[in-house]
């Protein structure tokens, strides 16, 4: 009786302990959702997910589940700081898109501004389209003394000495005219668009690390917990639950890793 007691308390307790991650995770998935880092779908089911799981660990409608409850929590605290360092890296390139799209606009307003011209190389560069930022930046060098521009030079230099795939200098189309631009051309050398700020924004639409992991994290919980919480449930009951989880697991997944850009994208 005393013993029994001691551990529905130590229960209770790993059940309370359970909601400090579970909350941090639920602000979080809702302030991701705000700022567009992972769709509302996924967002919603990311919190239901965190709240299936608190409503588990404090009052569990099947005991013999708390210790896959227990695993399940672990495996939030573990994701966050790895979905977190994504959502950081995606809005670190959102400023370097705004950067791009600034320098542009210089460019628009005095189409000779050598500096703006490099700083959009630097940009492509950063944002990992880095041979058509070299080639961007070695034809503006003429342009630009050593004696006035050493900073430049010397970026330059750094690049050139970095070993770049050849694939990073093969041409990028432009999504306005479907041209092909080899690299070193700032606007397209068909229509004049400016293709490489929407083929940045393309990349970065792409980076959607952050949404994989939280479907990810969300499909094991699904497999982890709702399928033998599924068979607590009446047989038929049971098999429908278990069939509607392994759907809804395979179709978060299969959607955030389908691959939506193919490169190119507004
Ligand atoms: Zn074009």
């Amino acid at each position: 009786m005393q013993f029994e007691r001691l551990s529905n308390n130590s229960a209770a307790l790993i059940g309370c302990l359970a909601w400090i991650p579970l909350a941090v995770w639920i602000l979080s998935c809702v302030n991701w959702t705000i700022t567009g880092d992972i769709d509302v779908v996924t967002g919603i089911a990311g919190i239901a997910v965190a709240l299936g799981l608190g409503y588990e660990a404090i009052n569990p409608p099947v005991p013999q589940l708390a210790p896959l409850t227990v695993v399940a929590v672990f495996v939030t605290v573990l994701m966050f700081p790895f979905v977190r360092m994504a959502m950081e890296k995606k809005q670190l390139k959102n400023i370097d898109i705004e950067h791009l799209e600034k320098a542009y606009q210089s460019l628009g307003l005095r189409p000779d501004n050598v500096m703006a011209k490099f700083r959009i190389a630097k940009v492509l560069f950063d944002l990992g389209v880095c041979g058509h930022a070299v080639r961007i930046a070695e034809s503006l060098m003429p342009q630009m003394p050593q004696r006035f521009f050493l900073d430049e030079h010397r970026m330059l230099r750094r690049w050139q000495m970095t070993h770049l795939e050849a694939r990073l200098f093969s041409p990028i189309p432009c999504s306005d005219c479907h041209g092909m631009n080899a690299p070193g051309n700032i606007f397209c050398s068909h229509c004049g668009a400016p293709y490489l700020i929407y083929f940045a924004k393309g990349r970065v639409v792409g980076g959607r690390l952050g949404k994989k992991l939280v479907a990810t994290w969300i499909s094991f919980i699904a497999i982890l917990i709702g399928i033998p919480a599924a068979k607590a449930l009446p047989p038929a009951l049971s098999v429908l639950s278990i069939l509607l989880m392994m759907g809804v697991a395979i179709g978060m997944t299969f959607m955030a890793f389908r691959d939506t850009t193919g490169g190119v994208a507004k």
